[in-house]
């Protein structure tokens, strides 16, 4: 079988410093994949590039059997990868509808937006009770589901989240992960990268460790959730 995605020795740079140095990996249809690590790993880099805001210098990235090098981002969209990025980049002037409607607009099929823009309130009650005010006057957490609002609004077959955990309370936390357990419950393949290990290695099927621009670590969410040195490492553990 094919994966949804596969990343093959995937390597991204600024300028002489190679910030992925060689990656690979896969994310079957169907599995949360997670990629974790600390600061400066490399993960964000490497969503960045799945999504063609940034060009690899190597390597080879097959989105739903496609090859994605050097197809431009908005191209990238189309195909069915959407990215919820780090630090949520909503607008915050413009209303939570208008925010969530960015997110379709390769789409025509009127009605079937007006669904998905339903399917976000549904997912996230607040957004809906809030539809008509700025988008900038949510919490953090709120904005944080507006963005996911938003990626899935392009239905993708495979979401891609930066840090959703990122500066949440852990109520907050909470809900967002049971969000992405109950987006995964409805079909769609999710590649998630988190600090947040513990939270993350709990809910994927398959993870990825990565250290300075390599993958250091693969197993299932189970595994290195037990692996002694994650544990160490990610974990806070002695
Ligand atoms: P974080 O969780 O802090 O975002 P990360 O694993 O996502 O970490 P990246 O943001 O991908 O890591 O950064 C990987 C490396 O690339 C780091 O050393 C970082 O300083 C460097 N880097 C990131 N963006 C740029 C940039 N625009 N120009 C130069 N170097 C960069």
């Amino acid at each position: 079988m094919t994966a949804l995605l596969e990343v093959e020795d995937l390597r991204v740079a600024y300028g002489k410093i190679e910030a992925v140095k060689g990656i690979s990996f896969s994310v079957e249809a169907g599995q949360i994949v997670t990629l974790i690590g600390t600061n400066g790993a490399g993960k964000t880099t490497t969503l960045r590039t799945l999504s063609g805001l940034l060009k690899p210098v190597g390597g080879r990235i097959l989105f739903d059997g496609q090859p994605l090098t050097g197809v431009p981002a908005h191209k990238i969209v189309s195909l069915g990868l959407a990215h919820s990025p780090e630090g949520r980049h909503i607008f915050p002037r413009l209303t939570i509808t208008e925010n969530l409607l960015l997110g379709a607009y390769l789409r025509n099929d009127k009605a079937g937006i007006e669904k998905d823009v339903q399917r976000a309130y549904d997912l996230f009650p607040i957004l809906g009770e809030r539809r008509k005010q700025a988008a900038g006057t949510l919490s953090g957490g709120e904005q944080q589901m507006l963005a996911m609002g938003r990626a899935l609004m392009s239905q993708p077959k495979l979401l891609m989240l930066d840090e959703p955990s990122m500066g949440l309370s852990p109520i907050m936390m909470q809900k967002i992960m049971e969000t992405i357990v109950e987006l995964k419950a409805a079909g769609t393949t999710i590649l998630l990268v988190e600090q947040n290990a513990q939270a993350a290695l709990s809910l994927a099927d398959q993870g990825h460790v990565m250290e300075v621009g390599k993958v250091v670590l693969s197993g299932t969410g189970a595994d290195l959730l037990h692996d002694e040195s994650v544990r160490k490492a990610y974990l806070g553990e002695d």
